[in-house]
């Protein structure tokens, strides 16, 4: 039996691991988990779910929930989600927050002796460099729940890593990407919402319009994998099948394909190296899909894809910069305070105006991550 602590149980791929896990109760067990604010979510949770520690992201609400759920101990906050990833009896912690909140926590968790499944890429993408470290440190393993991470996790079993040459990461395009540049300026929050072939939380929604979210996946393959920029592609391919591919020295290239169904990544996570039998209910089949499309991505339509390139490549505090540059100004076009044609635009300023600083310790990290919000909201003030 393997005890899980997971970490965003009420998001998008938090109802998803907790639906995988519930095929499995023989195998698995979440002992503790965190929700963030949707009570009502995480009441229908706990129906199903016997955790001894729940993590909410307010006093208020653990405050209340505690008188309702008296054999339940409730935490709360940035402290809280620390607390648990720092507990000794577990085995894996499954860390589906969203943003850069996610980083301390996953630090907390190796540093005490844990494997991480990551679908927070946010932590990849900041501090993917103090990650790495502390996971060599601790000979700890993390384990990709991003699907295109996944994929190339799968091509790369049964060959040594040094044979790979290529990662070539897919990307649908995102919900505008049949739509001409100059049509970009006037599109909604509802419109960005709509992607083609997944359903996702809203924030990686509007990051995969953007593209930034394919910008981050590759700086997440360099600090997975291990692999220099120069050997991680991106390839357009709008069904959304082939998930990702390894090509390697001898260009043979393997391909993973399947359904756009997150519960493969997550269940791989948990099962590796075995895999278990899951339900396809889109039923996978290359004979009805006929044709995959595939095609080079253009830099200039998606400059934050390039960005992304160019601020990995740099390092240091600036990918964090990037990061939080992105939260606010995600955050600022669903709020509906800037159009989105915008938010590359905040971005790209504010990483522009950073100074390069080394990353040393998760302080430095830190002060990275202020120094992008602060930098992206004076520039959404000041437009
Ligand atoms: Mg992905």
């Amino acid at each position: 039996m393997k005890k899980l602590i997971l970490l965003g149980a009420t998001g998008s791929v938090g109802t998803q691991i907790v639906d995988v896990v519930m095929h499995h109760t023989d195998l698995y067990e979440i002992i503790a988990l965190s929700a963030g604010k949707n009570m009502k979510l995480l009441r229908k949770l706990l129906l199903s779910v016997h955790v001894d520690t729940v993590c909410v992201q307010n006093e208020s609400d653990a405050l209340i929930l505690q008188k309702e759920y008296p054999d339940i101990r409730f935490i709360f906050g940035e402290d809280g989600l620390t607390e648990l990833a720092r507990r000794r009896d577990y085995d894996l912690l499954l860390n589906a927050l969203v943003g850069f909140v996610g980083f301390k926590p996953t630090l907390a968790a190796i540093n005490s002796g844990h494997d991480i499944a990551l679908a927070n890429k946010e932590t990849l993408v900041a501090g993917g460099e103090l990650i790495q470290k502390a996971l060599i440190k601790n000979n700890r393993h993390l384990y990709p729940i991003d699907s295109e991470h996944s994929a190339i996790f799968q091509c790369l079993q049964g060959s040594r890593r040094q044979d790979a040459l290529k990662l070539i990461i897919t990307a649908s395009g995102g919900s505008f990407r049949d739509l001409p540049k100059d049509e970009l300026k006037n599109v909604t929050v509802e419109q960005a919402l709509a992607h083609p072939n997944w359903k996702m939380g809203s924030k990686i929604t509007i990051d995969s319009a953007t593209m930034m979210n394919k910008g981050f996946e590759v700086i997440e393959a360099h600090w997975l994998f291990e692999m220099d920029y120069d050997q991680i592609d991106v390839l357009m391919h709008r069904e959304s099948v082939v998930h990702s591919m390894v090509e390697y020295c001898d260009h043979s290239v393997i391909a993973q394909l399947g359904s756009p169904d997150m519960r493969l990544p997550i269940q791989y996570a948990l099962s590796w190296p075995s895999r278990l039998p899951l339900d396809d209910e889109l039923l996978f089949s290359l004979a009805k899909i006929h044709t995959l499309h595939f095609d080079e991505p253009d830099y200039e339509r998606f400059p934050l894809l390039k960005l992304a390139y160019d601020t990995g490549r740099k390092g240091g505090n600036l990918p964090a910069v990037m990061n939080s540059a992105n939260e606010i100004a995600n955050a600022a076009f669903r709020n509906g305070e800037i159009p989105f044609t915008d938010i590359e635009k905040v971005i790209a300023d504010t990483v522009e105006h950073a100074e390069y600083q080394q990353l040393h310790t998760a302080e430095d990290l830190s002060q990275a991550d202020a120094l992008g919000r602060r930098l992206a909201i004076s520039r959404i003030r000041g437009r």
